[in-house]
């Protein structure tokens, strides 16, 4: 039987579950408060063939591929010699293809407009102010004043939202500054060194932080590069974490972060904060999804592909003519297993890649001997675990 169901927000994770749940042919509404914050639109994502995979399911490989650029190689290097520590190819005969960046605008706009052509799916423009939720209803208030009754509501609010307080009835932690901070630059491909455009991913480990870097298919360079709060037990502020950042981009063998194609628009920083992690995605008629049940660190560029595969699996569930109260315990108890694992390796991963700074030779050194053996063992697993 069609249900009436409610979506907040209109990030990757929303607009997936929209799809997924109009497939089955209940009713959905997506309330969103206008677009997604311009930082969060900047640039572009990493996406695997378990993210792509599901991008297919929801009927939207075809239509989100044209924002992509295939990545056929992973490197890993090291920022003071420039050394290649692990060269890891992304292509077929490895069974890791498809492999590409896509820009979040495309991604978003992409998706937005399967969400459009479905006569199953409204769109509100709104904050969501409120929740309320019983056995068998849920009520939204929304910044206009306008109250939605809906047999389900979705929470796909991000890391941030109300949901995820909701399901644990605001008793969650606030979150800790984790000791990282992020900068993301968005560079022109032609103002850059002819290797920058090349079909590869590349991450360069260095003592105060690393950089990872990838081509968009809009003719930008994605550059993310991560310092350490905090160096020889002392915390940074935000213009020193900003000294650092340009400190490792100077040491750069490719990058020259004076250049003034790097206009102040094209940057964004934010501290990364780690939140305390879901016990529950479900509580009465409100189930959390994406960021807001699973906010992943970026360590594996896993983020994207698990809220829609969040989506993608829940559709498998429905598909097989669940309703969706007999769907939800299954696909939550699947996704939560999975999640756990994936989160398990993201944090790994950040270990690694930004160690103390005294260990980061170590650091390296390690890379080097075991890089090869235990990256595409641990990515390989992650990638093909599709829904
Ligand atoms: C530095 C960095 C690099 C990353 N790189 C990658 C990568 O390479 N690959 C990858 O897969 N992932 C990556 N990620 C992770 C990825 O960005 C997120 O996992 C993904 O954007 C989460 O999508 P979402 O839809 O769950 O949340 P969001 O994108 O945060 O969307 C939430 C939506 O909810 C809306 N909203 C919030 N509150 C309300 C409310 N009260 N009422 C109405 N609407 C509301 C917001 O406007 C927004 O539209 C990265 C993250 C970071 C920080």
């Amino acid at each position: 039987m069609a249900e009436q169901v409610i979506i907040i927000g209109n990030g990757g994770a929303g607009l997936a579950m929209a799809l997924a749940l109009a497939k089955a042919n209940h009713h959905v509404t997506i309330i969103s408060a206008k677009q997604a914050p311009a930082d969060r639109m900047l640039g572009g994502v990493q996406m695997a063939a378990n993210g792509w995979s599901a991008l297919r399911d929801l009927g939207c490989y075809d239509a989100v591929w044209q924002y992509a650029k295939r990545l056929e190689l992973m490197r890993i290097m090291t920022l003071s010699h420039g050394h290649t520590l692990v060269s890891m190819p992304l292509d077929e005969a490895h069974q890791r293809q498809p492999y590409a960046s896509v820009t979040r605008q495309g991604l978003i706009k992409a998706m937005s407009a399967r969400t459009l052509a479905s006569t199953l799916i409204s769109h509100v423009t709104a904050e969501v102010m409120h929740i309320e939720s019983h056995a068998k209803q849920a009520v939204v208030f929304d910044s206009n004043e306008q109250e939605y009754q809906a047999d389900w509501v979705f929470g796909a609010d991000g890391m941030m939202g109300l949901c995820r307080q909701y399901i644990d009835g605001g008793e969650m932690a606030k979150p800790k500054l984790a000791s990282r901070t992020v900068h993301r630059f968005l560079v022109p491909l032609d103002h850059l060194p002819a290797v920058m455009a090349s079909a590869s991913t590349s991450v360069w480990l260095g003592r105060e932080g690393h950089i990872v870097h990838y081509p968009l298919s809009n003719g930008m360079l994605n550059l993310v590069v991560i310092t350490h709060n905090s160096i020889n037990g002392r915390t940074n502020g935000h213009d020193s974490c900003w000294a650092l950042a340009e400190r490792l981009l100077d040491a750069h063998p490719s990058l020259d972060v004076n250049h003034p194609s790097l206009a102040s628009d094209q940057v964004h920083m934010m501290a990364l904060q780690s939140w305390p992690r879901c016990d529950s995605w479900v509580r009465d008629r409100v189930v959390v999804t994406g960021d807001s049940a699973h906010q992943m660190p970026p360590h594996l560029a896993q983020g994207t592909g698990q809220a829609l595969i969040d989506a993608a699996s829940l559709g498998r569930c429905l598909a097989d003519g669940k309703t969706i109260a007999d769907a939800i315990p299954l696909w939550a108890g699947q996704r939560m297993r999975r999640i756990r694992a994936v989160l398990a390796s993201a944090d790994q991963a950040g270990l690694v890649f930004a160690p103390p700074p005294l260990l980061s030779p170590i650091r390296d050194v390690m890379v080097g001997l075991g890089g090869m053996a235990v990256m595409p063992r641990i990515l390989d697993k992650i990638w093909s675990d599709q829904l």
